[in-house]
């Protein structure tokens, strides 16, 4: 019965790092070979439909339709020189991935032959018949359609010989129904915003970019393993599994030397992801054995985010090619440190300025404040949306798990900030009493040298020397939820600061005397956000609860911060959501979050019935067989002192298995009346306050089990072989 697990274990023992073609070019020669940029561009388009297209692209302008035209028929003859023969528009659905239909270039020719087609209709628009996205009753399904349109502002590539054009994707009345719109709309939100605000300083500025360094975080599996533990097949993660005797505790594996199996595949997926202009740059191992991270140069937030995404799909893929699996979720195993995607973001102006660098004068240190203040106060008043961006049925295991940021937002600015900014609170005191000019006070902060190594791990959102780091964001998630979030959100609060400090310039202050009474504003108003100390300490939940931060730790309520008031007035004013898009997308929520512990108890259900407890039970008739023979050569106390620990073992997991046998009847009795719940919001409430618990019950006697039971009986692949690469 356990052959399995056996067979398992000495296949992906036996293994051999696979051989990668590495290229004989250097690496600017085949760097985004695959994309149609610029260059291709240039190559392949007419003149002036290459202007165009650049200006559409730089300027923000829509694209006629016949351009669009001359764009595909350039397009379509660079897929085919690169041997394409298919192309989709590739979009984000409000599941985490993305989605694809692939059509052929062919159409027919009117001889009864066909000949390679492609136009600037199909470019532009299309529409999937996509009834079987969530879309959280926007679409009924008998309204099925959807359409999908090409943002220009991503580049086309080719992904498996299939030329990919990434889309945004909005149902027939106009609603989003994927991350890419409201991201898009986040980001020329704060484009605008952030504008005006650069723009007091410097008045060439024209646009204001969003850039996104994601770190990617990973564990990688055996596949032979990983095929004999039908819990990672079906759910991404270990429903159960005792802690192996060694697991992070040495601290061996950060930044060791890399496994050289782990090597070759790391290798391979950097030139794959380089063909495909993904900037890949670090790779290193993580804290958790067989845990891994990879991070790319920063870019432009969108296309940033398309790379994540597709490099996702691509790790997967490469993966299999090294016969591992890639474990994209955020705990696939207890115990031991999950994943997470760190997002760095910053702003920075058309005229390479970073506005959340420190500068070497005054004024660039006044702008510097300026734009650190609002992100402050944005996060400070939509602390418990931003939470609500990066939580999932997944990521609930790492929050406030003391790995990952607690299940709080909070700030983390460093010493040298905080100190800057209590500074600007007092001296401005004293100087509004005095006679001098506001301009004098700003020559009194100093030049700043913000040292990013000041650095606080238990912190969630972190100043870091020329951006913030968004931390709670969980690895297996599409990072627009919360650049969504967090763009939209400064945006809002850019434009408010706008509107005082012109209206205050209008009652004839200074420029700098107006923004130095905001920006002072700002800090005292959003002084609870900022927190320098330890995070994981129960005093600071205490603490947080004080200052009013948002506290709740049940994933489905998290979700509510979407639905309040001044979370839809700020969507509203930016024009990033409406409020029917807001109800719609919290259902799709809600959904998810249910599906995935319905699945994953449904799962833990039949492998404690099917696996562990006929296991259990064989190996309890072991013991059993053995007290017998015991008690037919000995007799009296000798019998029964030396069948004593058999006797005790098999009482001890006889507790075990019946307490096993409850809870399972109990989880399911518990799922069906969660589903006969109305409402998805109440259903997602009840898997999370009546079936999850019983789940971790279930786990706990299972591992008992699993210390107990002979080694040679037990079916599933154990930690200690799934978490050390060979
Ligand atoms: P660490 O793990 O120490 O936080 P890494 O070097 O692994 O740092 O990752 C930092 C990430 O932040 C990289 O993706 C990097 O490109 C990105 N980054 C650096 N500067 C900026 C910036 N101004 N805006 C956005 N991302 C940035
Ligand atoms: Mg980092």
């Amino acid at each position: 019965m356990s052959d399995l697990r056996f067979k398992s274990v000495e296949v992906a023992s036996a293994r051999k790092p696979v051989e990668v073609k590495i290229p004989s070019e250097r690496v600017e020669k085949y760097y985004g070979e695959m994309v149609f940029n610029r260059q291709k561009m240039f190559e392949y388009l007419p003149k002036d439909t290459y202007t165009a297209l650049v200006d559409a692209i730089d300027n923000k302008k829509p694209l006629s339709r016949k351009l669009a035209d001359s764009v595909a028929e350039g397009m379509k003859r660079w897929a085919i020189d690169m041997g394409a023969r298919h192309y989709t528009h590739w979009f984000h659905p409000l599941t985490d991935g993305t989605a694809e239909k692939h059509d052929a270039f062919i159409d027919h020719d009117g001889k009864g032959g066909v000949v390679e087609e492609f136009t600037g209709k199909l470019l532009v628009q299309q529409e999937p018949d996509a009834s079987s996205f969530p879309n959280g009753g926007i679409r009924n399904t008998f309204e099925a359609r959807g359409y999908s349109a090409w943002d220009i502002s991503s580049p086309a590539f080719i992904a498996d010989g299939t030329l990919c054009i990434p889309t945004i994707f909005i149902s027939y009345t106009g609603e989003s129904l994927d991350y890419k719109t409201p991201l898009l709309k986040a980001l020329n939100a704060v484009d605008k915003a952030a504008t005006r605000v650069a723009r007091m300083f410097d008045p060439e500025v024209e646009h204001v970019n969003s850039f996104l360094g994601w770190e990617q975080e990973y564990f990688l599996v055996d596949e032979a393993l990983y095929a004999a533990r039908p819990d990672l097949v079906m759910t991404g993660r270990t429903l159960m599994g005792h802690e192996s005797a060694k697991n992070q505790q040495l601290e061996d594996h950060y930044f060791g030397a890399i496994p050289s199996r782990v090597e070759a595949f790391m290798l391979d997926l950097e030139i794959e992801a380089h063909k495909l202009g993904i900037p890949a740059k670090t790779r290193h191992n993580e804290v958790a054995p067989n845990q891994f991270e990879l991070a790319p140069i920063y870019e432009e937030t969108n296309l940033a985010n398309d790379h994540n995404l597709l490099l996702m799909s691509l790790m997967s893929e490469v993966a299999r090619r090294h016969n591992f699996r890639v474990l994209l979720h955020e705990k696939p195993f207890a115990g031991i440190n999950g994943s997470g995607k760190h997002n760095n973001w910053s702003l920075g102006t058309d005229r390479g300025v970073l506005l959340f660098a420190p500068g070497k004068t005054p004024e660039q240190n006044l702008q510097f404040i300026a734009f650190v203040a609002n992100v402050m106060s944005a996060v400070h008043k939509h602390n418990g949306l931003m939470k609500a961006t990066i939580i999932s049925a997944t990521n609930q295991h790492r929050l406030g798990a003391n790995e990952a940021p607690p299940a709080i937002i909070s700030m983390f600015l460093g010493t040298q900030l905080s100190r800057i900014l209590d500074e600007i609170e007092t001296i401005d005191e004293i100087k509004l009493e005095g006679k001098e000019k506001m301009s004098l006070e700003i020559n009194q902060i100093p030049e700043l040298s913000i040292d990013n190594t000041d650095r606080n791990r238990t912190s969630p959102f972190a100043f870091t020397g020329n951006r913030f780091e968004y931390r709670a964001v969980g690895s297996s998630a599409n990072c627009a939820a919360a650049m969504i979030a967090l763009n939209a959100a400064v945006a809002d609060q850019l434009n408010q600061f706008a509107d005082a400090v012109e209206a205050s310039m209008a009652e004839g202050k200074s420029r700098d005397e107006a923004m130095f009474a905001e920006i002072r504003k700002l800090i005292r108003e959003s002084r609870a956000i900022h927190f320098d100390g330890n995070g994981y300490s129960d005093e600071w939940k205490e603490e947080a609860a004080r200052r009013g931060l948002d506290v709740e730790t049940s994933a489905p309520l998290m979700y509510d911060a979407y639905q309040r008031p001044e979370t839809v007035e700020m969507f509203k004013r930016t024009g990033v959501f409406t409020q029917k898009e807001l109800e719609a997308r919290n259902e799709v929520k809600w959904e998810m979050y249910t599906k995935k512990i319905q699945i994953e108890s449904r799962v833990l259900g039949d492998l404690a019935i099917n696996h562990v407890l006929p296991a259990a039970t064989r190996y309890q008739s072991v013991l059993l067989d053995n007290v017998y023979k015991i008690k037919q050569l000995f007799n009296g106390e000798k019998a029964d002192k030396i069948a004593r620990q058999d006797m005790a073992s098999i009482e001890q997991m006889a507790d075990h298995m019946a307490t096993i046998r409850g809870a399972v009847d109990q989880m399911i009795e518990a799922r069906k009346k969660a589903n006969r719940l109305e409402g998805e919001r109440e259903k997602a409430i009840a898997y999370h306050d009546n079936v999850f618990p019983l789940m971790e019950d279930i786990r706990y006697h299972i591992d008992k089990l699993e210390l107990m039971v002979d080694n040679e009986i037990w079916p599933l692949p154990k930690y200690r072989e799934l978490l050390f690469i060979r």
